[in-house]
């Protein structure tokens, strides 16, 4: 009698460790997935360096007076300052006054 009510204990025993297995793997594979999912999500923003829109130094354009940032003012070395103007027409401009 002994060996039946073990081996009915065992047949109830079996599903439920399969079931508790189960839960075990899907919360591994969760937290597998997710932080494999979140990693590169967080490296993601942090990467690529935030563009600077107010950053950017500014500089007058002596020709018609316009604020032009460095990313895209046209450049001009005059002895050792540096002139920036907001477009080649103001640069041609300051080259034929100066
Ligand atoms: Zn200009």
């Amino acid at each position: 009698m002994r060996y039946i009510l073990f081996f009915l204990l065992f047949l109830i025993m079996v599903p439920m460790l399969r079931g508790v297995l189960g839960v075990l793997a899907k919360l591994l594979m969760n937290w597998a997935m997710g932080s494999s999912s979140k990693e590169p999500a967080r490296r993601g923003p942090s990467a690529p360096p935030p563009a600077p829109s107010g950053a950017t130094t500014l500089h007058k354009d002596p020709v018609c007076g316009a604020y032009v940032s460095e990313a895209v003012a046209v450049s001009c070395r005059e002895g050792n300052q540096t002139l920036w103007f907001c477009s080649t027409a103001c640069l041609d401009k300051y080259r034929k006054n100066a």
